[in-house]
């Protein structure tokens, strides 16, 4: 499997899922994707139906991975996809399912289901790859004797899942900014309470924007960057989109009886890298029928899939929601689908995204490449504040079941373009413990908590408080990576 860059530079050099597991950006500022999906026959449909999670992921990832040695492979993903790790489920749910899919109810004459991703350590759908990500990061590192220490700003939600990722791991270190005294209890008590020493957690006096400053002045610095090691692991990382990719071949089998079937997916988005692993898995043969991208009020991405019009949001535009982990002014992993949707000409995506680097955006609209967009099986809505908390009070009354607000978005818009006869599995991003606040709100009591999570917020707490300056934080890096 080769490597491909959006933006076309390095056409004609080889790049191996190895090459670009630690990096984030081509050098040409373009995203990588495979030279050509891979595709997923008959039999192998039929085959994959039963096989475990773990089995699976192998599967799935063998084809994009096919330089890691297989025995390797099946080893990694066996160690990553557990009901021991993936154990925080609702009654009536198999942790041994790791992505356990439930029935709501039939509306419209549509069957309407959960496929629940936020089973992991961290209650987000963020640890289905970033659990994998910190074996591979393990594996690879060793192979090649080299050390990585992952620098992140975090205000909460990706922060804690590349902590519990990367925890105990040999020959990786994070070093993650959070805003001092900015985030809620529980926010703080999950990422301070580890203790293993290569988890560094540092408490920034000053806001999230400033850790995002600081994170991106380091970064900037390559002598510094090259010397000690730095990486990233956001959410444009190649490995974590597909290492997503999964899920939606085990939420089809767990929806349908037989191949024959088309199902609907609604991923509640925010930096499209959820719904672009969707996006992949139908164009490996997947049958999907409708990939139904949901936004909150940062509708970036409804804009687009309604309009044509992709036009990147400004600070005062970009809003803090009760679904804070969608609220995006862009969406990075965006530009691996319109490479796709412009029949992969890297000339134009590059001429796009100058166009979003200078004015802000760009209109596909008169173009004959947006009316492709449905053929690619796109549709999408956006949601706000009062219809979250009315679909966390619907699903709650009719169904029984406590919803965290992000898929409270994904059911509303879900609810938009249910077709009779055909499943829509919304995907449930993450558990309502993390959104005490917003639940509260809605249903006028406390969020479930998994039996994991009693007593979280008294354990004790480590963490080094920083000023809200670059220098500062490289001085501290450098004196713990001793160099
Ligand atoms: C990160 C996140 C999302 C958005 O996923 P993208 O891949 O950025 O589209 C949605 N819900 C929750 C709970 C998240 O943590």
């Amino acid at each position: 499997m080769n490597y491909i860059s959006t933006r076309g530079a390095g056409i004609g050099e080889r790049h191996t899922f190895s090459d670009i597991l630690l990096t984030g950006l081509a050098q040409d500022g373009g995203l990588y994707l495979p030279a050509q999906y891979p595709q997923v026959s008959d039999d192998e449909l039929a085959r994959w139906r039963t096989l475990s999670y773990a089995e699976l992921a192998f599967e799935v990832l063998a084809k994009f991975c096919d330089d890691i040695p297989a025995d390797d492979l099946r080893e990694l993903t066996r160690r990553t996809y557990r009901a021991d790790v993936y154990c925080n489920v609702r009654p009536g749910e198999q942790a041994a399912d790791i992505t356990p899919l439930t029935q709501l109810g039939v509306e419209n004459g549509a069957p309407l289901a959960l496929l629940a991703l936020s089973n992991g350590p961290t209650l987000a759908f963020k640890d289905m790859a970033m659990q994998l990500l910190g074996n591979l990061f393990e594996y690879a590192l060793a192979r090649h004797g080299q050390t990585l220490n992952i620098l992140g700003a975090t205000s909460g939600d990706t922060g804690s899942a590349a902590e519990y990722a990367m925890r105990g791991k040999a020959g990786v270190s994070v070093f993650m900014l959070s805003p001092h005294r900015k985030m809620s209890a529980f926010q703080t008590a999950q990422m301070y309470s580890l203790q293993e020493p290569n988890i560094v957690n540092i408490a920034i006096e000053g806001v999230f924007d400033d850790c995002q400053d600081i994170v991106k002045a380091v970064s900037n610095d390559h002598a510094f960057k090259a010397k000690h090691h730095i990486g990233t692991v956001n959410s444009i990382n190649w490995a974590r989109v597909v290492a997503q990719v999964v899920y939606y071949f085990k939420g089809y089998f767990a929806a349908t009886r037989s191949n024959d079937e088309r199902v609907s997916f609604t991923v509640p988005s925010g930096n499209f890298g959820n719904v672009c692993a969707g996006h992949i898995a139908r164009m490996m043969g997947l049958p999907i029928e409708k990939l139904v991208v949901a936004t909150n009020e940062n509708d970036v991405l409804d804009e687009f899939f309604r309009t044509g019009v992709y036009r990147v949001r400004g600070a005062a535009q970009t809003y803090h929601t009760s679904s804070p982990s969608m609220d995006i002014s862009k969406a990075s992993n965006f530009e691996r689908f319109v490479f796709d949707l412009l029949g992969r000409d890297p000339a134009r995506v590059l001429q796009l995204f100058r166009e979003v680097e200078q004015k802000g955006g760009f209109d596909l609209a008169a173009s004959g490449d947006f009316a492709r967009v449905r053929q690619f099986g796109f549709v999408s809505g956006s949601s706000n504040h009062t219809d979250r908390l009315a679909a966390i009070r619907d699903v709650f009354e009719r169904y029984g079941l406590m919803i965290d607000t992000h898929t409270a978005d994904g059911l509303k818009v879900a609810r938009e373009h249910l077709e009779p006869g055909v499943p829509m599995i919304v995907l449930e991003t993450a558990q309502p413990l993390k959104f005490g606040e917003t639940i509260r709100e809605a249903l006028g009591r406390e969020p479930e908590r998994p039996a994991a999570f009693a007593g979280l917020e008294a354990l004790p707490q480590r963490f080094d408080v920083l000023p809200a300056e670059a220098t500062c934080v490289k001085d501290f890096i450098a004196a713990h990576t001793g160099l």
